[in-house]
């Protein structure tokens, strides 16, 4: 199998199937009625068809069902079924591509397009290229006869790029049900990969996810002509707030929890180029872990290195919607803004409400508004009001990353290391999004993000994620296929609790 995966024959007919899932437009939108109602779902049915027309032994050998219309939930039962089962997550939709982009492309953005190297197009690296892989990897073990000990499952989600609550939000009870809390003995789903840091190779599987609130500002004032104005409008007043919150920006501050750390300990240890300075901090909290002064100053450290690694120990503002004012000749009656934060580790969603409504009783104070600080309040005049989004969501709970006993994450960084190579250092990532997994928090404490195919070269982001020119590599997503079919085989041995 393991030659075959490596042969040219393989490489043309992955291609093919990457190129022909590219091709099968799946794009989700965040204004998406219901499934049945609104024809854009029925894309799905397409996808589902290719997926059936490519993997017909799947399609006939393993139990296929599908929740709530379109979730594809795959089950290929062990002859152990005390053991608990591996789940692989993917999700079959993808952003769309805005109509006004598509001539920024290098190809098309449904051409899955090879160019030798890559394959081109919406999709192609997030993530159809990691559902492929799972389902090549089972297919392949299929084929050669393999017969898993351990309950391999599949559950595949349809509308992750706008947060998943029809699929996973589906999948996830469904599995609960069946299997009930804590029951899984793992969960790899897209995530982080490997990147060149400090000169050494590092892998890193997401171990954990920040949290997100989107607080609603909303700031209601007499209208009136303004030919006799007000000193200050509501958009005045707003103005003042998203200026004296981004004024205010949270601190880093790095808690003994966060994968990050681990991260560094393990830069610290095997990469060649980690920072004088920073290891001498490093040093000072090291074995103190409780030590939350050594901690912070080794945060602020870090967080010069770049915004993306400050992000990873940092709970993130950004004043992203803002609306109001109907006419030029009147003041505006109802203004209002959208605040995103992503909570750092060891924070809360309630420690967010706090700060905000901190600054906005001085902005309500100065103009003698009243404040309804995330009370539910209904609108009225010479008002500030704060209200949570509806997608509110604490951080995730960790995964165990020790490697003293053997663990999930053992097993995945030890898949990884025999397929790269032991200079492949892999170290707990943290994910500054969510995936669909938000959902799964109850089926298993091992949860991994982890993009596993790597051609050595490129890192995992620069590849058009979310926007124009999205591509995958080839020879990593080939990568891929191995460490699906390694690491089920694995698992399968593994004697973990
Ligand atoms: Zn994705």
């Amino acid at each position: 199998m393991e030659k075959f995966i490596a042969s040219s024959a393989f490489e043309k007919a992955t291609i093919k199937r990457l190129s022909a899932a590219v091709q099968v437009k799946t794009e989700s939108y965040d204004d998406l009625g219901k499934i049945g109602e609104d024809k854009r779902w029925d894309v799905q049915y397409d996808f589902n068809k290719y997926l059936k027309k490519t993997f017909p032994r799947i399609f006939s050998q393993l139990r296929i069902e599908y929740v709530n219309t379109h979730g594809l939930f795959i089950t290929w039962n062990g002859t152990e079924p005390e053991l608990k089962p591996t789940l692989l997550m993917a999700h079959m939709d993808t952003v769309p591509v805005p109509p006004e982009t598509i001539d920024q492309w290098t190809h098309p953005p449904w051409s899955g397009y090879y160019d030798g190297k890559f394959v081109w197009g919406r999709g192609s690296s997030d993530c159809k290229n990691q559902l492929l892989a799972v389902l090549e990897s089972v297919d392949l073990l299929l084929e050669n006869g393999f017969v898993p000990k351990r309950t391999v499952l599949m559950s595949f989600g349809f509308d992750e790029e706008r947060g998943g609550p029809q699929g996973a939000g589906h999948l996830a009870p469904f599995i609960f049900e069946r299997y009930g809390k804590d029951a899984l003995a793992v969960i790899v789903d897209e995530g982080g990969g490997f990147a060149d840091n400090w000169g050494a190779s590092m892998c890193m599987p997401g171990v954990a996810e920040k949290g997100h609130i989107d607080v609603e500002i909303v700031i209601r004032m007499p209208g009136g002509h303004s030919s006799i104005p007000l000193p200050h409008t509501a958009i005045g007043v707003m103005s003042e707030l998203i200026v004296l919150i981004e004024d205010n920006p949270y601190e880093p501050h790095l808690v003994d929890k966060n994968p990050y750390l681990g991260a560094l300990y393990c830069g610290a240890d095997h990469a060649p180029d980690f920072p004088d300075k920073l290891r001498k901090i490093l040093e000072k909290s090291r074995g103190h872990e409780t030590c939350n002064a050594a901690n912070d100053e080794l945060a602020q450290e870090a967080a010069k290195m770049s915004p993306f690694v400050r992000y990873l120990m940092q709970t993130s503002q950004a004043a992203d919607i803002i609306g109001g004012g109907v006419k030029v000749n009147a003041m505006p009656e109802r203004v209002s803004a959208f605040v995103n934060h992503r909570i750092n580790i060891g924070s809360t969603s309630e420690s967010v409400k706090t700060k905000v409504t901190s600054l906005a009783q001085q902005i309500a104070e100065k103009h003698n508004l009243t404040l309804h600080a995330f009370d539910d309040a209904k609108e009225e005049r010479n008002s500030i009001f704060l209200k949570a989004g509806y997608n509110e969501l604490e951080p995730a709970p960790l995964t165990p990353t020790n490697v003293d006993e053997l663990t999930a994450y053992a097993v995945l960084s030890g898949t990884v290391r025999a397929l790269y190579g032991e200079d492949v250092i892999v170290a707990p990532g943290l994910m500054t999004g969510n995936t669909d997994t938000r959902y799964y928090w109850d089926l298993t404490r091992h949860i991994f993000r982890f993009a596993p195919g790597w051609d050595g070269e490129q890192g995992g982001l620069a590849n058009g994620v979310h926007t124009v020119d999205e591509h995958v590599s080839v020879k990593a997503h080939i990568n891929g296929v191995k460490w699906f079919s390694l690491f089920i085989r694995n698992m399968d041995e593994a004697t973990l609790d």
